[in-house]
């Protein structure tokens, strides 16, 4: 995919961190639009039609949770939420409201531009049409038609819901997920508080794909937020 024509809307009031972004995503071909308020992010989202948002949650009018919502009602562009580490709450929430992903400052260019590139893919694929009916990632290769699961090339047999774990983990795949929307997806919604099921049903499912469960490659925890598939290394970690 070429970045000539993908535009980016930052909405972000604290100007060292704006200018980091531009030299970043200008210097890799990004179009940017900037927003120092949620007020002024908001009107650029509707009137710009940026491919993908990147969303500091403390503005100085509103809050970033607000501006998620409030494009939400309308827009299904991917919103990355940029947070401090002393808003875990928020990040939360705001990736419960709808947002796509976080990066939790300071973060580094490389993985600001894995991000993207992640949240791009999901909407190309979203525009195409839906996803392929084969995942492969790896050693791993997923026939959603068949419901096989393959590791090195060898059938592994799924109890259904970690099948239905994995298969939320792809749909979602380089993005983070949130213990509630997963529980949600993969059992209902009255379940979201029961989160310990995850953690035996995402221990299982990395003692049968990965290599080494106890350092996993793609079944990743992000430590009180949830869990994310990971498509690609992340150079700056
Ligand atoms: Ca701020």
């Amino acid at each position: 995919m070429t970045n000539e024509k993908t535009v980016v809307l930052l909405i972000e009031d604290e100007p060292q961190m704006r200018r980091f972004l531009r030299i970043t995503l200008e210097g890799h071909g990004y179009r940017l639009i900037e927003a120092q308020s949620g007020q002024e992010g908001l009107t650029e989202a509707a009137t710009r039609s940026p491919d993908v948002v990147l969303l500091d949650l403390g503005l100085p009018d509103m809050d970033g949770l607000e501006v998620t919502t409030a494009i939400r009602e309308w827009s299904g562009v991917p919103i990355i939420v940029l947070s401090a580490r002393d808003r875990e709450d928020d990040k939360i929430r705001a990736l419960d409201a709808g947002a796509d992903d976080y990066l939790t400052k300071p973060f580094g260019a490389g993985e600001l531009l894995a991000r993207i590139r992640v949240a791009l893919r999901h909407l190309s694929l979203q525009q195409a049409g839906g996803e392929d009916p084969v995942f492969a990632l790896g050693n791993l290769r997923v026939d959603f038609a068949k419901r096989q699961v393959l590791r090195d090339g060898r059938e592994v047999h799924l109890t259904p819901i970690e099948y239905k774990l994995l298969a939320t983990l792809i749909r979602h795949a380089g993005k983070v997920i949130t213990h509630t929307l997963l529980m949600k997806e993969v059992w209902g919604s009255g379940y979201s508080d029961q989160t310990h099921y995850l953690r035996i049903y995402m221990a299982q499912l990395r003692h049968k794909l990965e290599a080494d469960p106890a350092r996993p490659r793609f079944l990743i925890n992000e430590p009180g937020i949830g869990y994310r598939l990971r498509i690609e290394q992340e150079e700056d970690r």
